[in-house]
């Protein structure tokens, strides 16, 4: 018996020992091509020499130094990478160890932003239903993902859920997607309107949503929108960009693509691209004015907060992406990946939809095509996919969940940007055959 307290205690994973460039390797020899990137983490693949002897480098001269002592190097430069390539507005960095603790950053940042100017009644949050944020508890009431939430409803603070932005369910028949934005955008407003506006605190949504919808982007103008309505209310907007940014879409941030900025936005995942743990809030600089000129103090902090091996990985991982051009590759290699997909599987009779953009793509898995009818709860679809596929030798992130009550399953693929182009033919064959095992 294994002493660790594994993700799912019924079941057995195989031990990755090695990692090779887009694949990982297990103990018995066998090679799994990392379609997902874990779960769209592993930007670079498993084995990039440059991010290796960065890590090393550092931790050679200095592994680690408690941010309320000093400052470092690795860190301040990170920083100004970021700020520099960042949209507009955000001025600093406030560096974690993941992505949940990016989004509660975020979070109390805004809670204590409104203090600080004299606003303290300004509590509510808007969030989406159907979206994932995190597993802290902040970050999980953030969610409205109901399966997730379940459990620990009790432990979780209020916060109102409006649509999410899901135009192959959500947009009506006769509805062009930018009415349907507009109508979602209105949907907010009158929410805010309900809680009152002077009570309200932030809205909080994904630009291309991930672990809960697999992939979904937002129909044109939905957040330009989005954005005026929380200026109007005077209510913060963040974007969790842990999953979707860092270039996973094509651009630095998905919010570039929809042309709005954001007073927070929270990366991790393919920041550090699995070399080493680490996310971050991006500030925007009214908000680090503000508690710079008052309290000049972010009541948070964690012991691993810049840690500097950590930030040096990073900025590794980061460079290699602008100096291989890699953001390029990731649109090239995304309209690669979307035409086999839609060529294997545009006529799939289970596979409803195909959406994404750049190397973040993901199929929606339907009983009927045509009524788009999901499948039963008891076929236990992700579960299936997800041993059919690394029996065939593939790692992918199948996910079941509700969609307003209803069934919803999807396949999110995230690989890597340095694929080749035989890679994305390798992995369209393994997903079809792991999906012709089960379906
Ligand atoms: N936010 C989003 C959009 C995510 O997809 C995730 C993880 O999947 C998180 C936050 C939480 O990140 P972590 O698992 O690093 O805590």
């Amino acid at each position: 018996m294994s002493h660790v307290f594994h993700r799912h205690l019924k079941q057995r994973y195989p031990t990755a020992v090695k990692g090779d460039g887009p694949y990982l390797v297990d103990a018995e020899g066998r090679r799994y091509l990392d379609a997902s990137g874990g779960a769209a983490v592993s930007c670079l693949g498993h084995s990039d020499g440059e991010v290796i002897e960065a890590i090393r480098d550092q931790v050679g001269r200095l592994a680690y130094a408690h941010t309320s002592f000093f400052t470092n190097e690795p860190m301040e430069t990170l920083a100004d990478f970021l700020v520099e390539r960042a949209p507009e507005g955000l001025s600093s960095v406030y560096f974690v160890s993941g992505g949940s603790e990016a989004v509660e950053a975020a979070l109390k940042l805004a809670r204590q932003y409104f203090i600080e100017i004299g606003q303290p009644q300004r509590r509510h949050l808007i969030a989406r239903r159907q979206s994932y944020h995190g597993n802290t508890l902040g970050a999980l009431a953030t969610g409205g993902n109901a399966w997730r939430r379940q459990q620990f409803e009790p432990l979780l603070v209020e916060v109102s859920h409006v649509s999410p932005c899901y135009a192959y369910r959500g947009q009506a028949a006769g509805e062009t997607p930018e009415a349907y934005g507009e109508r979602l955008a209105h949907e907010l407003e009158n929410e805010i309107l309900r809680l009152g506006p002077e009570s309200v605190m932030a809205f909080v949504a994904e630009p291309v949503v991930g672990a809960t919808l697999g992939a979904v982007p937002a129909v044109p103008g939905y957040f330009r929108r989005v954005r005026e309505v929380c200026d109007r209310h005077g209510v913060l907007l963040i974007l969790d960009e842990v999953m979707c940014g860092m270039g996973r879409t094509g651009s630095l941030f998905a919010a570039e693509q929809e042309g709005v900025s954001a007073d927070l936005i929270t990366i991790a995942k393919g920041l550090g691209g699995g070399y080493q743990p680490i996310g971050a809030t991006l500030v925007s600089e009214r908000i680090r004015r503000a508690i710079a000129e008052g309290s000049g103090f972010f009541q948070h902090g964690h012991t691993y907060i810049g840690h500097a091996t950590a930030c040096a990985a990073a900025l590794a991982v980061q460079r290699a992406i602008e100096e291989r051009d890699l953001l390029s590759r990731v649109r090239w290699l995304g309209e690669g990946l979307r035409e086999r997909l839609l060529d294997r599987f545009g006529d799939h009779p289970h596979v409803g939809d195909i959406r994404g953009r750049g190397l973040f793509q993901g199929l929606e898995l339907v009983a009927d095509r045509a009524d788009k009818t999901p499948f039963a709860p008891s076929r236990k679809l992700n579960a299936a996919i997800k041993r059919a596929a690394m029996e065939a030798g593939l790692m992918c992130y199948p996910m079941g969940g509700t969609i307003d009550g209803q069934r919803g399953d999807h396949i999110l693929l995230a690989p890597p940007f340095i694929l080749e182009e035989s890679h994305l033919d390798e992995l369209v064959d393994k997903l079809d055959t792991a999906l012709a095992r089960v379906m």
